[in-house]
């Protein structure tokens, strides 16, 4: 595979002012929000009609499901975020050059609330992820009964909800209620190092729970930033390059 292409490495606010700029003055956050959040929503609840008294073996399928789920958004954040792939070079744009370019790891939070549309997921790309995992959710119900079909498909629509959520929560003010309690100061520090621009395309690819980071070796070391580059390479059980 190719070298991932070089991405900005300062981030002078005149950018962060313009990129702000250009957000439409009806832009409202807050619909934002409550459209990706409701999309992910109307999922669970569609499954949860759906559901006839799950049995605790059916009930599996939501652990089995986080794992897969935490596994997609650890692969999908490395290969379709910070590499630019044709045709959803799109999702590169937003994150690598824009995302990571307003927020860093010491300046994580938003400063006004116009900014949560450098942060929060397209609501489209919410519906992609669910209907990325219906098919999934279908051969399940198929092979295993149809219980286990919509708990295939509820989880992997709690899944981008939480990652909507915890994601926001990182980029929110850190002194608030939630975000001062001791697991959210544990993730947020997590996701600030990915926003060290050094470290972003290696380490700490997982929003939600670094399990797999944990499970991959993705997980950056506290010197990792300033540790040679050849030795940084000898820690990455997954890694898809060559
Ligand atoms: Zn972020
Ligand atoms: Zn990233």
């Amino acid at each position: 595979m190719s070298e991932p292409e070089p991405v900005p490495t300062s981030g002078p606010d005149d950018y962060r002012d313009r990129v702000f700029e250009r957000i439409p003055a009806s832009y409202r956050p807050w619909l934002h929000l409550a459209s990706t959040v409701t999309l992910g929503g109307a999922a669970v609840a569609l499954g949860a009609w759906r559901l006839r008294a799950p049995s605790l073996v059916e009930l599996l399928a939501v652990p089995a499901m986080f794992v897969v789920s935490n596994g997609a958004e650890w692969w999908a954040h490395k290969e379709l975020l910070h590499r630019r792939r044709r045709p959803l070079q799109e999702l590169y744009d937003r994150h690598t050059p824009q995302h990571h370019r307003v927020f860093r790891e010491d300046d994580m939070a938003v400063r006004a609330p116009k900014e949560l549309k450098l942060v929060l997921l397209p609501a489209v790309g919410v519906l992609a992820v669910i209907a990325a995992a219906a098919p999934l959710s279908a051969f399940a119900g198929a092979c295993l009964g149809q219980n286990v079909g919509w708990l295939v498909l509820m989880t992997s629509a709690l899944y981008v909800v939480s990652y909507e959520l915890t994601h926001m929560l990182y980029h929110l003010p850190a002194d608030g209620v939630v975000g001062r309690s001791a697991i959210v100061r544990a993730l947020r520090a997590h996701h600030a190092r990915h926003h060290d621009p050094r470290l972003m395309q290696r380490w700490n690819f997982n929003v939600t729970i670094p399990l797999f980071d944990w499970l991959c070796g993705t997980i950056a070391r506290p010197d990792e930033a300033t540790r040679p580059r050849a030795r940084r390479r000898e820690r990455e059980p997954c890694s898809t390059r060559s």
